[in-house]
């Protein structure tokens, strides 16, 4: 026997539609490029993204083509969210990060029709774009008369120019849920990147998860101001989440340094705010130097990498803002879990909450993982036993576009390339990824924990702990560190600090200071390259 219910195809266009017809008067705020404050609405940016699919309509775009952007934050990139997938086109967000190679590669990889970017972009479009032979229209995201007579890039149109001459009548077609809506490269550091499509049903899904209480607990009360970037996974589904619950969106465009945040978190009342530890660490600081509070900032998502155990208690013990540790990745669109506490936590001491805040939080509804050996057995979820974390769900990929070979899926599980445990709980917690584990005397020593424990140090700005090869014990680990300006902390002094916060064998066996962390297009630490950048160095043992 069926249900009688009604048949409805799950769109991104539904979601627009909804924030226009019920949260039309919610504003929509952008800091631009060119560096004033922009005040649209929901019921503007309905009315625009009908402008876009009117105008993409006009060019002949035909359904199923990527829409390339290269952009930061900001209203046109949402316009362009909601009418090129709610027309049936793939909205392809590129990561302007990544060296003007890759994007050439990655653009005819997807055979981008359309590549709309910021104006900041132009010197890298000026660079590219003979090279992409696909690509018929290229937008440039401003006024009209902002457009530059001299780029060179054959027949550019202004974004005003080209969508708002158009009607914003249009109805949104009627498409399977299983149609392509977005897709995103990964920022593979090894080999081609590889690119996971979005589905219509897999970004909606996935952006009720977000919502959830115990995820971001979205509301229309919340103004939200996401510094995660729109051109990499989508800025964690949240303009999705947005226009599902009608909350106000907030959105920093190029301006990340901790000064331009705080002023629009503070003017815009924001409430809660999303972003990788990188960017958090500039605004603490701004914070810190002119003594400032946040008056309206009330929770804030941290992940991309993982959180220092310093960071997660300065929000929380010197600025009463919660911070909800989440964990995911572009394959999984890219929310897996998030760490909120359970009721029979609230009872526990403020320092044992802080450890259960420390990790990357327990599954989502819809995201199932496990942890399992090399021989593929899963472990118990003690908390202590650690293995390969594999996790399945409908915003999963299941395979990558154009995949070569065979499906990546074990068993139907999808193999994350973290190592992690899970306490009984549920609660999950990444040692490494697997590649950066290091392997000492038969053990495994979590690089994660080491850095963290270097954080903690008032003097240090950014740790990485890497092995370096030891004749006896395979690898033993070292820790690379940033000191904060006009610190004055030796190895010795760092060394020490780890005295009794970790096991002697698993604290590092040296300190290397350095002007810099090279960071990916991500703003995740990218040890490949620090270990190039240590080629020569020898354990100070040998
Ligand atoms: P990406 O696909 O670029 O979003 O990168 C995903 C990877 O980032 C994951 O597989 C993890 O290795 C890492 N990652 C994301 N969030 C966290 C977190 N909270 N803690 C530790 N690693 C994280």
């Amino acid at each position: 026997m069926l249900g009688l219910m009604q048949q409805q195809n799950l769109l991104i266009s539904d979601m627009i539609e909804f924030a226009e017809k019920h949260h039309g008067d919610t504003e929509i705020i952008s800091r631009r490029v060119e560096g004033d404050i922009h005040r649209s609405n929901w019921a503007k940016i309905g009315a625009r993204s009908r402008q876009v699919a009117n105008a993409l309509d006009g060019w002949h775009v035909p359904a199923g083509a990527r829409v390339a952007t290269l952009a930061w934050n900001g209203y046109r990139h949402l316009e362009l969210y909601f009418g090129v997938s709610g027309s049936g086109r793939v909205l392809h967000t590129l990561n302007p990060r990544l060296h003007p190679e890759q994007v050439v590669w990655i653009v005819n990889h997807a055979e981008d029709s359309v590549l709309c970017f910021d104006m900041t972009f132009l010197p890298i479009v000026k660079n590219i774009h003979s090279h992409c032979p696909t690509v018929k229209h290229w937008v440039a995201m401003c006024d009209a008369d902002k457009l530059p007579a001299d780029s060179g890039i054959p027949e550019l149109v202004s974004y005003e120019a080209w969508m708002s001459s158009q009607s914003n009548s249009y109805a949104w077609p009627e498409l399977d849920e299983n149609t392509a809506s977005c897709m995103c490269y990964t920022s593979g550091t090894t080999g081609n990147p590889k690119a996971a499509v979005y589905s219509h049903r897999s970004t909606l899904l996935h952006a009720y998860a977000c919502a959830l209480p115990d995820v971001m607990c979205l509301s229309a009360r919340d103004s939200v101001l996401p510094v995660v970037p729109m051109f990499h996974v989508n800025a964690w589904g949240i303009p999705y989440s947005a226009a599902m619950v009608g909350c106000k969106l907030v959105f920093p465009g190029p301006a990340l340094d901790g000064k331009s945040v705080y002023e629009l978190l503070e003017t815009e009342k924001v409430t809660l705010a999303a972003g990788v530890p990188t960017v958090w660490q500039m605004l603490l600081g701004h914070l810190k130097a002119g003594s400032l509070r946040f008056n309206y900032l009330k929770r804030t998502v941290i992940g991309g990498s993982a959180c220092p155990p310093a960071m997660i208690q300065a929000f929380n013990d010197e600025y009463g803002v919660e911070v909800l540790h989440a964990w995911g990745m572009t394959e999984l669109s890219p929310l897996g879990t998030l760490c909120t506490l359970k009721n029979k936590h609230l009872e526990l001491a403020p320092d044992e909450q802080m450890k259960i805040r420390l990790k990357q939080g327990r599954a989502i509804f819809g995201i199932d993982f496990k942890i399992v050996d090399d021989q593929g057995a899963e472990q118990p979820n003690d908390g202590k036993a650690y293995g390969d974390l594999l996790v399945k769900g409908p915003w999963v990929i299941r395979e990558y576009f154009k995949q070569e070979g065979p499906s990546p899926l074990v068993d139907g599980w999808f193999p994350t390339g973290d190592v992690a445990t899970v306490d009984p709980e549920g609660f999950m917690q990444i040692t490494d990824r697997s590649k950066d584990v290091i392997k000492s005397g038969g053990e495994w020593i979590s690089s994660i924990d080491v850095e963290n424990i270097a954080m903690a140090h008032p003097d240090v700005a950014m740790a990485a702990c890497i092995g370096m090869p030891h004749p006896k014990w395979d690898e033993r680990p070292v820790v690379v560190v940033v000191k904060k300006p006009g610190c004055t902390l030796s190895s010795d002094d760092l060394l020490k600090f780890y005295d009794g916060k970790i096991a002697k064998w698993q604290a590092p066996d040296d300190v290397v200071f350095v002007d810099a962390i090279p960071l990916g297009a991500t703003g995740k630490m990218l040890k490949t390259r620090l270990r190039e950048q240590l080629a020569g160095y020898r354990l100070p043992s040998l």
